[in-house]
Formats: structure tokens, C-alpha cells, sequence
């Protein structure tokens, strides 16, 4: 999953394009075999497809967000990914006040603000898209598209040409990807088909068998927030306790997964958090740590949906401060990056 973006690449060794190099004595993963027939039935909730994306794992990379969070991490940048279902966003500053979307609801959801701009009644919102499909600015759109795990793989497969080229591959990211967990063994199964490399970001928050089918990844992204269970509830909604479990279980039986720390002032980034993360990692024979910056890239969305978001007076971390949790992490034993390109 993928609470922020990261500015630079993490420093994890390429791997053979299908199966990660281990270099660190653990028995190789063996991925549970794969069924083309799921990949056929199987379907999910998408927020989008970034290509070329470089801080979700090594190389260039084709993400996914899937849709669904059980989270809801007060920094999170990513908010339109949080609820499981499609949602409408709203973007006043490209409204040209045609009234096509009010022609377009039938359920009467749609209106104009008094001073301009479009508005949504949500209770009332059947997500039909019809406004937004009328919208000539897209001023409204949908966030959250069904797609079908076959149809999907045929679209990731066309970039397995710079995939290749680069060392990367497929990231499946989110929202929360483990929370479709039929979905995402279909489109794992099925990238390994076809010889596509595959990482996973998660919060780890998820029963086992849907960490188990992360386990198919050639990668695991492993968010680590807060070490201390009352901040991590305080600022993500739930307790880390099944997190810290999941994360030691899973790095028993892979051999590459990748702990992601999202950097954020005044709450993560104490040196006591980042030592005990830092810590659990090397405890958990995991090799490396990506620091992701804070930024605020992602505040715009709240207002498109409707929500407050709470840390609009926070400024990204200093480079000083990022150096300090990167010597701390270092001094562990534990390779660094800033970012998340790994
Ligand atoms: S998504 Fe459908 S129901 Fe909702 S405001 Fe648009 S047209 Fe109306
Ligand atoms: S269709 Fe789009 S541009 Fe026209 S009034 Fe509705 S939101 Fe504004």
C-alpha cells in the first residue's frame, strides 16, 4: 500500500525478472502454483494505473492502486483509495457551470454550489458515473473502476517491454491491496505467467491467508509506522499488533521483503520510533528500510471528496532530519534508502 510517494530509488539487488536473488542463506520462497482459471473469474476495485512509476520497487514499474483501506492513516495521500466502493470526486476550480451532470443524474445527487462549482449529495449518490461521463472538464469524475483480473493482466502485460529493460515490474499497491484478496492471487498467478516481476505494498493489516497470498509476490513492500501501539492506533485507526505479527510470520518464509517507513514530522519520525522499527526489521532478518518523506501532494483529493485533512499545516521533514533516521537505521545494519525505487 502506499501511504506516500517516495523522491528516490531504495538500493535492493535486481532480480532475474522472475525469481528475487536471496543472498542471505534463507531457503529461496517457493510461490504456491498458479491457476489460469481464477484469473478468468476474478474481479476488484481499482483506483487506477500509474506506468513508469519509479518509488513503488526496483526499475520502472506499472502500479495498480487497488481500492479498500482498513487504515486510515491522518497522512495518508491517497485518500480517494480509502473506501472500498467507487466514489465521485468533485474539482470546483474546472467547473464551466454548463449543467450537463444535472441533466445527467437521475437521482437527483448532482447540484451547483450558490457560489459555483459542483456539488454531490452522497447519501443520495448512486456512483452511476453518468455526470461524470457528461462533464466535457471532468470536473466530476469516479474514483474506483470494477475491472476484471484477465482483462487487467492483458493491459500490464503490454509494458513488460521496459519492464525487462529496467529491472522492474508490477506493483500492487493501494488503498490496501490484501483486502481483495481473491484478486490479487489472480493477478499475481497470472503476471507470473507471464513472466512479469511482482511486488506487493501493504499494511500488513489483514488476516493471514490474505498474507499468505502476498507472499506469491517476487517482493514485499512492508509498511512499519509507529512501533508503539497507542500512536499507531492514534494515527492510523488501528492497533499494530497483528501488523507486527503478519510482518515477522511473512519475513519467516520470504526472502525479500522490504520494510517501508513513511517519514512524517511530530509523528514518525522520533528517533525512539525509527530505532524500534529499525530494530523489529533486523530482528525480523529483513535487510532494508525505505524512508518515505512526508508531502503534501495529496491534500487537493480531500477537498474532491469532501473530507478534512488534518495536517494541512505540516511541512515535509528536513534533509537533517532524514540524515539522523538514516544513521540510526544504518547503524543497525540495515541498508537505507530515501524513497522507495528499491
Ligand atoms: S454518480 Fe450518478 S447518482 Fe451520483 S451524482 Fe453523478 S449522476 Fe448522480
Ligand atoms: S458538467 Fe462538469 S463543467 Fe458542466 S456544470 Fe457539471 S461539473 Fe461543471
Amino acid at each position: 500500500m502506499s501511504t506516500l510517494d517516495a523522491p528516490a530509488r531504495a538500493r535492493l539487488p535486481v532480480s532475474d525478472g522472475r525469481r528475487p536473488a536471496t543472498g542471505d542463506g534463507r531457503p529461496r520462497h517457493r510461490a504456491a502454483p498458479a491457476r489460469r482459471s481464477r484469473g478468468r473469474a476474478a474481479r476488484g476495485v481499482i483506483t487506477g494505473i500509474e506506468r513508469f512509476a519509479v518509488h513503488d520497487g526496483p526499475g520502472l514499474r506499472t502500479v495498480v492502486f487497488f481500492k479498500g483501506c482498513p487504515l486510515r492513516c491522518v497522512w495518508c495521500h491517497s485518500p480517494e483509495t480509502q473506501a472500498a466502493r467507487p466514489q465521485v470526486m468533485l474539482r470546483a476550480e474546472r467547473c464551466l457551470g454548463c449543467g450537463a451532470c444535472l441533466d445527467a443524474c437521475a437521482s437527483g445527487a448532482a447540484s451547483m454550489r450558490p457560489a459555483g462549482g459542483p456539488a454531490v449529495d452522497r447519501a443520495r449518490c448512486t456512483v452511476c458515473g453518468r455526470c461524470a461521463d457528461g462533464c466535457p472538464t471532468e470536473a466530476r469524475s469516479v474514483a474506483g473502476e470494477r475491472v476484471e483480473a484477465v482483462a487487467l493482466l492483458a493491459r500490464l502485460e503490454r509494458d513488460a517491454v521496459f519492464h525487462g529493460a529496467s529491472g522492474g515490474g508490477v506493483t500492487f499497491s493501494g488503498g490496501e491491496p490484501l483486502r481483495q484478496p481473491a484478486f490479487l492471487a489472480a493477478l499475481l498467478d497470472g503476471c507470473r505467467q507471464r513472466g512479469l516481476d511482482t511486488a506487493v505494498e501493504t499494511s500488513g493489516y489483514a488476516p493471514w491467508a490474505a498474507v499468505e497470498v502476498a507472499s506469491r509476490a517476487d517482493l514485499v513492500l512492508f509498511d512499519l509506522k509507529l512501533h508503539d501501539d497507542a500512536r499507531h492506533r492514534e494515527h492510523t485507526g488501528v492497533s499494530n499488533r497483528r501488523v507486527l505479527a503478519n510482518f515477522r510470520r511473512l519475513a519467516s518464509i520470504h526472502p525479500r521483503v522490504r520494510v517501508r517507513l513513511p517519514f512524517i514530522p511530530g509523528i514518525t519520525d522520533a528517533p525512539a520510533n525509527v530505532a524500534a522499527i529499525g530494530r523489529e526489521a533486523k530482528t525480523a532478518g529483513v535487510a532494508g528500510v525505505d524512508l518515505l518523506p512526508y508531502h503534501a501532494a495529496g491534500s487537493a483529493k480531500y477537498l474532491r471528496l469532501g473530507q478534512p485533512y488534518a495536517l494541512s499545516h505540516l511541512k515535509p521533514p528536513t534533509p537533517e532530519s532524514l540524515a539522523e533516521a538514516r544513521r540510526l537505521l544504518e547503524a543497525i545494519g540495515l541498508d537505507v534508502s530515501i524513497g522507495g525505487g528499491g
